[in-house]
């Protein structure tokens, strides 16, 4: 029952709901009382022959009456506690929504996007259902059954009572014994639905390269693996689950063969009237259904507790990077220092980066290049705290920036990522993705800068064409161009482009850049390349080797000084004008 504990505060935070709730059912359980009572009363006089149509009539009115008031009754609490189920998966799922994405990219390692959507959609639904369905099995099992049971011993005797609940402690030992088996049965099958959901989702997002490889029967098999694995896992679920009703249902049918042997045996022995062993009887059905709700209160839990459990362990891992709680003031805008003696990613075992001290002045154009590997892309995760380590310091304006909240530091920066991703929604909405409320002549200005309205308004919908899922409906260099038409819209003092133009001719990533140094915005650029004929406007240009700077300068002094970019230099060049 850990569970009503660790929701309480949800139902601390809706405690009105909650007590209007329970006080409706047991209003409910009281009222369902009075028909058995007053039928008992009936059968009485009909068999003293005291009976008369004006008695028959109130009684009938006064169970209708009952009857409507139960009706009333029962329509309220389930509004309440269904609504507040609903109301507790909404804010799970915003909990664990906001908790993903404060996580850092080694918590996304870890986890597939398939296991953390099957935390919150089969997970939340099973805490839902016990917070509905849990609290009415609680409320009716107690409230209810007690209720049954005290009317019971009031109208025939505590011996009729114990004869009925003769069969209830067994019942209540099995309930027990089948909750735990649940537990650790529906645990496996939830991980198991996690790992369909991964399968799913990767066999979806890359359909294109299954289809390219010639892989669809490989994957058809992978899938069918895993669904038997599912369904095996379910199946030992369904297999406790239907162990349940039966269990139940021979307890009550013990309780009322003892109950009724013993009655007709007191009746007989004149201990009891025929009316009251009726109204026993009815009774005794009204005990069935918080008998039943008893047996399901453990099989509710126990999904909710799995689940429960599943879902706290994933809210409670913290992230690699801890968020400064200080929103510091301080200006952030100035020269970038980055001083690191060594950094390896979590979990490996190599260092990717060595010693390295390198300076981002303001408003300069700095080029990073170097071989695939050396490490350009982790330099900017380390500036954007993806990941912190004690050997690495990062200074901006000469304040640590493990100083500046996360949000006050990344707005600082705009990235156009190495892989371009877009959102199922409007070309407008994915360029203003940062700042919605920008106006139209806005985005047109970025698209503008960024080469892209041109293509943006042959297409028949122009900025209002609704993109594919990741974009599928437009080319690589078009993708690309989008996102860095939303990186200019940004308010960010540093542009940080890795290999942003790689799907670009060289002419397009040429007008790109003029353009951003000639927008005259002061901005710091920080561009990493592998195709090094564009860097020669460069104020900067560093190039990495396995982690360490091997060389860096302006374009002029790389080339004089003969080493690897003057290399790949002289043959992209080359290249170009044999291809011209
Ligand atoms: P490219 O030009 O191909 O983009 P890069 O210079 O940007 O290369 P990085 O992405 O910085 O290279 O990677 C540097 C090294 O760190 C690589 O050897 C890579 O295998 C390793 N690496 C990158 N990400 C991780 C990670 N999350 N965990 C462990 N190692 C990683
Ligand atoms: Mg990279």
């Amino acid at each position: 029952m850990s569970i009503f504990w660790n929701l309480g505060w949800f139902f601390k935070q809706h405690w009105l709901r909650y007590s209007c709730c329970v006080l409706f059912l047991i209003l409910v359980s009281l009222a369902e009382l009075l028909p058995p009572w007053i039928i008992g009363d009936l059968v009485d006089e009909v068999q003293q022959g005291s009976i008369t149509f004006a008695s028959v009539l109130q009684s009938s009115l006064l169970i209708a009456f009952i009857g409507l008031a139960i009706y009333a009754l029962r329509n309220g609490w389930r509004i309440m506690l269904f609504g507040g189920a609903i109301e507790l998966g909404r804010v799970m799922r915003l909990r664990l929504f906001h908790h993903l994405t404060r996580m850092s990219p080694e918590f996304y390692q870890r986890h597939n996007t398939g296991d953390l959507m099957a935390h919150g959609t089969n997970d939340v639904r099973a805490i839902e259902m016990t917070a509905a369905e849990g609290v009415l099995t609680l409320v009716d099992s107690m409230i209810a059954g007690s209720a049954v049971i005290i009317a019971m011993i009031l109208v025939c005797g505590w011996e009729m009572t114990v004869a009925a609940l003769l069969p209830f402690p067994v019942m209540a030992w099995l309930m027990f014994r089948y909750a735990g088996l649940l537990h650790s049965r529906f645990k496996l099958a939830q991980e198991a639905f996690s790992d369909l959901n991964n399968r799913v989702q990767e066999a979806v997002s890359g359909v294109r390269a299954i289809r390219a490889h010639d892989l669809n029967r490989s994957q058809m098999q992978k899938f069918a693996a895993q669904s038997e694995t599912t369904v095996a896992a379910n199946m030992q679920v369904a297999r406790i689950d239907a162990m349940f009703d039966p269990t139940i249902s021979i307890c009550v049918g013990v309780s009322v063969l003892g109950s009724l042997s013993f009655g007709a045996w007191r009746i007989d022995s004149g201990l009891m009237t025929l009316g009251e062993l009726t109204t026993f009887t009815i009774y005794l059905g009204l005990l069935v259904w918080p008998m039943f709700a008893f047996g399901w209160l453990f099989n509710i839990v126990e999904r909710g507790n799995a689940s429960l459990n599943r879902l706290q362990s994933l809210m409670g891992e913290k992230s690699g990077v801890v968020d400064s709680e200080l929103e510091t003031v301080k200006s952030l805008d100035g020269d970038i220092r980055f001083d690191i003696k060594c950094f390896t990613y979590p979990g490996a075992d190599k260092a990717v980066l060595g010693q390295l001290a390198l300076t981002l002045t303001k408003g300069q154009f700095v080029g990073i290049c170097g071989r695939t590997g050396s490490g350009k892309s982790t330099l900017l995760r380390l500036l954007l705290r993806q990941y912190d380590d004690a050997a690495v310091s990062i200074q901006l304006n000469g304040v640590d920036h493990q100083q500046f909240s996360l949000d006050q530091l990344r707005s600082r920066f705009a990235l156009v990522a190495q892989e371009p991703f877009l959102f199922s929604a409007t070309i407008a909405e994915n360029i203003a993705f940062g700042k919605p409320l920008a106006s139209r002549a806005e985005i047109e200005q970025v698209a503008r800068l960024a080469c892209v309205h041109d293509d943006i308004v042959q297409f028949k919908d122009g900025y209002e064409t609704m993109l594919g899922e990741k974009g599928v409906n437009l080319s690589g260099g078009q993708k690309q161009r989008l996102t860095i038409a939303r990186a200019l819209l940004l308010d960010a003092d540093v542009l940080l482009f890795d290999d942003a133009f790689c799907s670009l001719d060289m002419q397009t990533e040429a007008r790109i850049l003029d353009n951003l140094i000639t927008s005259g915005q002061q901005k710091t650029i920080v561009l990493i390349t592998q195709r090094l004929t564009n860097l020669n406007k460069a104020d900067q240009i560093v190039v990495l080797d396995q982690g360490r700077i091997s060389e860096s300068g302006a374009h002029r002094e790389l080339i004089a000084g003969n080493g690897w970019y003057a290399r790949i230099f002289k043959r992209q060049s080359l290249a170009i004008k044999t291809s011209g």
